[in-house]
């Protein structure tokens, strides 16, 4: 109870904070003491207050009030001029762990199953609404075919530049109703739970905490940054596609928040290929008690099941899975429809389409049942390693190592948004934090690697040029 309290107060203070332009940063003496001694001519105690003004001021500049208590009284406030040479002090607003984990909490709180469009709006608005806050530009876009919105949130004051692009889903693979029963959000040690923290909210809000940083503080940079949201990744992104594949047309690099892999790599290629079908089939129906009239569309798809998982390949990446079936409308009539929903994941390209054939050339064994194979999602292109790439990579390596880490890239076996995108620019995924369990009841984020993570995606806005 007390640590739900405790997240309750960070959220409520996250909030007020974004709600502010101002907010007093620090208490300061020494330097105005001597100056304004010489006016009073006594040595008493008196304190200085500050203002920070975060919009439109350089990052170490503000606006300053001096009180000072004398003898006579309270002199007037005077306001002044407030240049220091400390240090703006990043650390203590927006990109330090606790302010980054309440972000993410809230995000989690708000469930997002793909196909559940209002639910995942909610979080559209959220976001839009923190985006709104933080000065940046936003750009809606309704859903369509029963998905949610998509969101676009970018750096003020651009033009059409070439720039730079971070895709991210807000949708989950979880029902609504698994924060209640599975998954409540919870803290083990340096580990956070939650549906989808892992795939990827956690990604998805330190790269947005980084950019509502650099907008707030008016950062330099040299590129303009724009964050794509969409809803409909985990089902392929049908809606979503055309979207990224024009917002990547105009971008110099793309960065995908994705979660990363294997404690902490990101991924330069995805190499493989991903599809998914839907397996119709249709038989004859009867009574049950008259069985040699009819037709069984299930007994059918039992056996295609079977050969259908057969095609599976572990050890060689190559992945085929009957994810869901349907079929029948009671136990008194042979049943004469069926239909089964297949997805495919392999780890190149050729050995893809060689699955994709074989799944689209399917035959019937009783020759009085129909089967038909639709094609949900084609195949995903290829995302291969370039010397673009390459450089991409040793400029985040560089960036990660003055952050005191190792960033290793790995190839990723299995298909998302970074595929649309890496055909028209240079692209990392995974650049998400660590943890594991995607698309389980054990989603969870390593907690300490959120801040040099969102700190990397940070410096990478402000670097790339
Ligand atoms: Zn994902």
């Amino acid at each position: 109870m007390s640590h739900l309290r405790e997240r309750h107060k960070l959220n409520e203070r996250c909030r007020t904070r974004l709600a502010r332009n101002l907010r007093i940063d620090k208490l300061q003496l020494p330097f105005f003491l001597n100056y304004y001694t010489r006016y009073t001519d006594r040595s008493i105690p008196w304190l200085t207050f500050f203002l920070r003004i975060r919009k439109g001021l350089p990052e170490e500049g503000g606006l300053g009030i001096l009180g000072i208590p004398s003898l006579r009284g309270m002199l007037p406030f005077q306001p002044m001029l407030w240049w220091t040479m400390i240090k703006a002090s990043e650390d203590d607003f927006e990109l330090g762990t606790d302010e980054l984990l309440a972000g993410i909490q809230e995000w989690v709180e708000i469930e997002t199953p793909s196909s559940d469009a209002a639910a995942v709006n909610r979080l559209v608005s959220l976001v839009e609404q923190q985006a709104q806050l933080a000065g940046a530009v936003t750009v809606r876009h309704s859903g369509a075919s029963g998905f949610a919105d998509l969101l676009l949130v970018a750096t003020p004051g651009d033009s059409q530049n070439h720039g730079v692009l971070v895709l991210s889903h807000l949708d989950t693979v979880h029902p609504v109703g698994t924060l209640k029963n599975g998954l409540p959000i919870h803290r083990e040690g340096d580990r956070a739970f939650g549906p989808g923290i892992y795939d990827m909210k956690g990604g998805a809000f330190i790269a947005f905490a980084a950019l509502c940083h650099l907008i707030r503080h008016g950062l330099p940079r040299k590129l303009p940054v724009r964050h794509l949201f969409v809803p409909d990744e985990e089902v392929g992104s049908p809606t979503s596609r055309a979207m990224i594949e024009s917002e990547a047309r105009r971008a110099k690099y793309v960065l995908v928040t994705e979660p990363a892999r294997d404690g902490g790599k990101i991924v330069t290629s995805r190499s493989g290929g991903t599809a998914e079908f839907k397996l119709h089939i249709a038989g004859r129906a009867a009574h049950s008690l008259h069985p040699r009239s009819g037709r069984s569309a299930i007994k059918e798809l039992a056996r295609q099941i079977l050969d259908l998982e057969a095609m599976n390949d572990y050890d060689a990446g190559l992945h085929v899975n009957v994810g869901i079936v349907n079929g029948g409308t009671s136990t008194g009539i042979i049943p004469d429809s069926a239909v089964a929903e297949i997805g495919l994941s392999s780890p190149s390209s050729s050995a893809a389409e060689q699955a994709i054939q074989l799944i689209k050339s399917i035959k019937s064994y009783d020759p009085d049942v129909t089967v038909q194979i639709e094609t949900q999602l084609g195949n995903r292109p290829g995302y291969d390693r370039t010397p673009a790439i390459d450089g991409l990579f040793a400029h985040a390596h560089g960036l990660a190592a003055e952050l005191g880490f190792e960033l290793i890239g790995v190839n990723g076996p299995i298909g998302g948004d970074a595929n649309f995108a890496a055909q028209y620019a240079p692209t990392l995924d995974g650049m998400g934090p660590d943890g594991e369990g995607a698309h389980s009841l054990s989603e969870q984020i390593v907690i300490s690697s959120l801040v040099p993570r969102a700190r990397l995606l940070l410096n990478l806005f402000r670097t790339l040029g």
